[in-house]
């Protein structure tokens, strides 16, 4: 499908990529797509980034009737650009859709509109190592209505935003407050949709968190406050002997794709992977044994954040000494080296941009 395109007449001047932060400078273009409920989305264009126009009643401002996405194309060092793995982050928008009220996006379509768009603003994959395009699509509702009720009308957007290497200068293991108050996510809740409104709810425990010294959260189950479930905008998992052990995506937290690469890397490795129900109990009793490895959080963001240290209560458990562990490198290496084309893509997760103008 050939999508219209109204280009920018001036190009915006490129920063270096040395100054490049994450997610505060778009590129020339984005994507969009107009939805009404009963008919489905249409009038697929790709404009100048700019101003949304919206009335001060837009039910996707009041509600949070509103879904997004986040992945990143790579530029691989005979300049290729690649997109990993964009067909789970389409039907995770989609699922996140359906919990929503949101109406699917035809996933053709959706992936159709990725890759135009990426190729259009190509130059602006950034070429410095670690470096990145991330690309964030959204949906949300738009009639001017404050009746709550799913909306008649929606907008979809794709933009793009050149990001830094996360982790510039090496890795920094993180210091995670346990979170035994509040809660991200319970059963029957919207835990595993990628929604505007898991995000808001969950500001205030991030930043009590950071004026203690932490970098993030971890959280616990809504019921019994027991059972771990992620961290901030990662999963997690845990090395405990021999297992590489994560929680299971059961309906409360968000199943990354990160995540699953991860878990299948680890099988690569010749590692046991279990994903299963772990307590915190089980942690500090494992950490007291001995038998607690590593700990780290898979995210499309970093990839791979280490944790040095878990704060429970009064209870702090230091990981690895505080070290990087050797699994969270090696998975990094790997999936670092896959992603930007430097290693065989073994299982298919890599898709080119055809980047011919
Ligand atoms: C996006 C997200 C993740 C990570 O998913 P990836 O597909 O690996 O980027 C984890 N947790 C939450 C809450 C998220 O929003």
């Amino acid at each position: 499908m050939d999508i219209p395109i109204t280009r920018l007449q001036q190009p915006k001047p490129k920063p270096p990529d040395d100054e490049l932060g994450f997610g505060q400078i778009f590129t020339d273009h984005m994507f969009l797509l107009d939805g009404v409920a009963d008919t489905g989305w249409s009038n697929p264009r790709i404009v100048p980034y700019g101003p949304l126009s919206l009335e001060p009643a837009t039910v996707g401002l009041h509600y949070a009737q509103a879904i997004f996405e986040g992945l990143k194309a790579y530029r691989s060092p005979d300049d290729k650009i690649l997109l990993f793995r964009p067909d789970r982050n389409i039907d995770r928008f989609n699922r996140s859709a359906v919990r929503l009220c949101v109406p699917p996006i035809d996933p053709e379509l959706f992936l159709s509109a990725l890759t135009q768009l990426v190729k259009l603003d190509q130059d602006w994959v950034p070429h410095a190592p670690g470096t990145s395009l991330y690309i964030r699509p959204v949906a949300f509702a738009c009639d001017p209505d404050l009746r709550v009720r799913p909306s008649h009308t929606y907008q979809f957007f794709i933009i793009l935003s050149p990001v830094a290497a996360y982790y510039a200068e090496g890795f920094k293991p993180l210091r995670i407050r346990v979170e035994d108050r509040y809660v991200r996510a319970v059963r029957g809740g919207t835990g595993a949709a990628k929604t505007a409104g898991n995000y808001g709810s969950s500001l205030f425990a991030g930043e009590e968190a950071h004026k203690d010294g932490f970098a993030q959260v971890l959280w616990l189950d809504g019921v019994e406050q027991q059972y771990i479930e992620e961290v901030g905008s990662m999963n997690i998992a845990f090395v405990l002997g021999d297992e590489l052990v994560t929680p299971p995506a059961t309906g409360t937290i968000l199943e990354g794709v990160t995540r699953a690469s991860v878990l299948q890397l680890a099988q690569d490795f010749g590692m046991q992977v279990a994903e299963r129900p772990i307590t915190i109990t089980e942690v500090l009793t494992a950490a007291r044994n001995g038998l607690l490895r590593e700990v780290f959080g898979a995210g499309t963001a970093a990839v791979i954040s280490p944790v040095s240290e878990l704060s429970y209560k009064d209870e702090t458990v230091v990981v690895n000494n505080g070290q990087v562990g050797p699994l969270a490198q090696h998975l990094f290496d790997e999936l670092s080296a896959i992603q930007r084309g430097l290693k065989p893509d073994r299982h298919g997760w890599m898709v080119e941009v055809d980047s011919s103008l």
